[in-house]
């Protein structure tokens, strides 16, 4: 008898053909692997043909992922040999790794001073190493990457063509004889000797409070020595910038000098996707996150990063190098372009960074992963299903990303940035361009938020396609649905910032009955007007202080102003990102929204477990949040107490609501990156919410195409 296999899923591109032909050779079978349109096909003869299967998930390379397999049983053919048989044409459906961070092997191998790779900047092999960032298109072959300019050198091409070798098909192989170069640029070119050479000049500089970009692996870093206080400074003031910065440590030693970790805090650090993880502040460093108690910290993840910090002991400010809100910068001409004078030397390489990928951002709370940003490691994430129609999900308007719906399954494009200046925009265009060639996709129907304003819903509306609008918070509870694979009707707490209700007003407080194609909207914070409009969001002051009782509003300098714009035409919100600025600002946490999300951080920060007090918000259809935001000026100054009672008080709301209804309960939007709300929600209600797919805006496009999948 024969066993015939097809493998889908993550399969291509990423040592799953050698790791067969290696378990078949132990097991003394016969046969072959190939890669076909159908997935990658196996088939073998011989006596321990039956521990095949248990043998390969045992060794799975590490970035393979298997969705599905078919097995059949046939009669002998009566095979001589194992054979990796060359590639029919494969459909492009086959799904990209994303890129992944260095492996074991390679690490070993980079520090071994008998290795002819040894310290090689660009050391990979098919287990570890850019993907995503260097295709141009599929399949994914070295000629189809911007590796194709590198020749193979002999001894390159011999590891590349041995299907017993680690870098067997390995696209991006490469070593000094015929890899990409590094190339410093200070005022003008730098030459040095050796490789090695430019690392230790920019860890120098580096050393000496210098600014320096470094290209990674979807793109451009701004780096700076995180411990000097004055260059910190010196760079928020160059790139005008106010958010939070990431570090980068050498290791997980030296995190554990400057955070408290979790287990599973340190298990993401440390895994293979490296992303940065929002933790807990234990020492502090100015100016990296002034106000609020957590780090965005990660680990080296390329070769030249653990190569740098050969050299380095302190950790590294690493922010993505853009101008705010737009992608990532990719080519040294872009970076010179748009960000000169901000940084004093650039390290940059000549590989060619096809498509940008900005880190991912993920955090812990009561010990489950929530994605705060899908990008390099986990992008293009994808979700095995089918769907009848070709649908494009072109998501919301920040933290934009867009999303394929096909036979294959549904993929999630990286994190694309906020869709507020031309560039963003074009970005976004050609992220639907790269992905309509990689998966080689053309959309039946586009889907798009109700925003009439949002760039992604004017896009949609101008192709000449079928498009549905789907409201933002059904969106949101529709991407927690998909994610876990969701049927039947479900309580959903959506609480965010901002997003288009049916009435033309910004919804953000919502409590909905959800299924798979429709919603009722059953309780909702009470609407309030957005005094100042876009600009009330940066200033709560104005909101705050028409929201408390005459008598508590006149002590505030700007109560005139407000009064006399309080029949003025603003818009009305029920958005609990709103609540959350005003009771900050009430409480006096702070005076002006610094970016987005600080209010909720400055809440955090306070929190304090002890405090069990609550205010016991009547529950109607509008839930009237007065009560808090009064208790907030009396208590203006007890930060604590102010945080406290809120966040326990949302908490008890959200009980009392579900006790009304007995349905399982959904949680999403914004509002939930606050992990202390989150946590105890986590416990008190045992809701779904989004863990892989990011639980802000960079999950509507998800939600958009569940839509269509479900529904169409
Ligand atoms: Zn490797
Ligand atoms: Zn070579
Ligand atoms: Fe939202």
């Amino acid at each position: 008898m024969r066993y015939r296999f097809i493998f889908n899923g993550i399969v291509q591109g990423v040592g799953f053909r050698p790791t067969i032909y290696k378990i078949a050779i132990s097991l003394n079978l016969r046969g072959f692997v190939l890669n076909s349109s159908d997935g990658v096909v196996v088939e073998i003869e011989g006596k321990r043909k039956d521990d095949f299967l248990d043998l390969l998930y045992k060794n799975l390379p590490p970035l393979a992922k298997i969705d599905s397999i078919k097995k059949e049983t046939l009669p002998i053919v009566g095979y001589k040999e194992f054979k990796i048989l060359s590639s029919k044409e494969t459909k492009k459906t086959t799904f990209i790794s994303p890129d992944k961070s260095i492996c074991k092997e390679c690490i070993e191998e980079m520090f071994d001073k008998s290795n002819r790779r040894y310290l090689y900047p660009f050391i990979n092999c098919t287990n570890c190493g850019p993907r995503y960032t260097i295709i141009e298109n599929i399949p994914y072959d070295r000629k189809n990457t911007s590796m194709k300019k590198f020749k193979m050198c002999n001894r390159c091409y011999q590891e590349y063509t041995n299907p017993l070798d680690r870098r067997y098909h390995a696209e991006p192989i490469s070593c000094f004889e015929c890899g990409p170069k590094l190339r410093v640029f200070g005022n003008g070119l730098i030459e040095f000797n050796s490789e090695i050479e430019k690392i230790k000049f920019i860890a120098n500089k580096l050393k000496e409070g210098k600014i320096v970009a470094l290209k990674g692996l979807g793109g451009f870093h701004l780096m700076c020595d995180g411990t000097n206080e004055e260059v910190v400074k010196e760079l928020r003031i160059r790139k005008k910038r106010a958010k939070p910065f990431a570090l980068m440590f050498k290791n997980l030693e030296s995190i554990k000098k400057y955070c408290f970790l979790t287990k599973k805090e340190e298990e993401l650090i440390t895994s293979y996707e490296k992303p940065i993880v929002l933790v807990k502040q234990k020492k502090t460093l100015k100016f990296i996150a002034d106000g609020i108690d957590r780090y965005g910290v990660f680990l080296p993840y390329t070769p030249l990063h653990l190569l740098l910090f050969e050299f380095i002991d302190f950790p590294l400010v690493a922010t993505s190098a853009n101008v705010s809100g737009e992608p990532i910068i990719k080519d040294v001409k872009e970076l010179f372009e748009k960000l000169n004078g901000v940084f004093d030397f650039v390290l940059d390489n000549d590989r060619d960074i096809v498509n940008s990928c900005d880190d991912s951002v993920v955090e812990v709370a009561l010990d489950k992963l929530v994605t705060i940003r899908s990008a390099r490691g986990y992008a293009p994430f994808s979700i095995k299903t089918s769907s009848k129609k070709n649908i494009l999900g072109v998501g919301a308007n920040q933290k934009s990303t867009i999303s394929i719906g096909f036979e294959g399954g549904v993929i999630l494009s990286p994190h694309i940035g906020d869709l507020e200046t031309i560039d963003s925009v074009e970005y976004f265009k050609n992220t639907i361009k790269t992905f309509k060639r990689l998966y080689e996709f053309e959309e039946d129907v586009i889907i798009c938020d109700k925003h009439p304003f949002y760039e992604s819903t004017k896009w949609a509306l101008s192709q000449n396609k079928e498009v549905i609008k789907i409201q933002h918070h059904f969106a949101h509870a529709l991407s927690v649905m998909f994610e876990h694979n969701l049927k039947g009707e479900f309580l959903a707490f959506i609480f965010d910032g901002t997003g288009y209700g049916d009435d033309g007003s910004i919804w953000g407080g919502e409590v909905f009955w959800v299924n798979r194609s429709s919603y009722k909207r059953l309780h909702y914070i009470k609407p309030f007007k957005l005094i100042g409009g876009e600009k009330g969001i940066k200033n709560p002051a104005n909101l705050a202080v028409s929201l408390i009782d005459e008598s508590l509003a006149k002590n505030y300098p700007n109560y005139k102003l407000v009064k006399s714009l309080k029949n003025a035409p603003f818009p009305l919100t029920s958005s609990m990102g709103r609540v959350f600025d005003v009771v900050a600002f009430l409480g006096g946490m702070i005076e002006r929204n610094e970016y987005e999300g600080y209010s909720g951080l400055r809440i955090e920060k306070f929190y304090n477990e002890k405090i069990k007090e609550f205010i016991d918000l009547k529950v109607d259809k509008e839930i009237d949040f007065s009560e808090v935001f009064n208790f907030a000026t009396r208590y203006k100054g007890e930060f604590e107490l102010v945080s406290s009672v809120f966040i326990n008080t949302i908490e008890d709301m959200m009980i009392k609501i579900s006790k009304m209804y007995n349905l399982p309960v959904i949680v999403g939007g914004g509002v939930f990156q606050n992990r202390t709300l989150l946590s105890k929600v986590i416990k008190s209600l045992n809701p779904y919410f989004n863990q892989k797919i990011p639980l802000n805006d960079g999950g509507i496009s998800v939600g958009q195409v569940a839509y269509g999948v479900w529904n169409l």
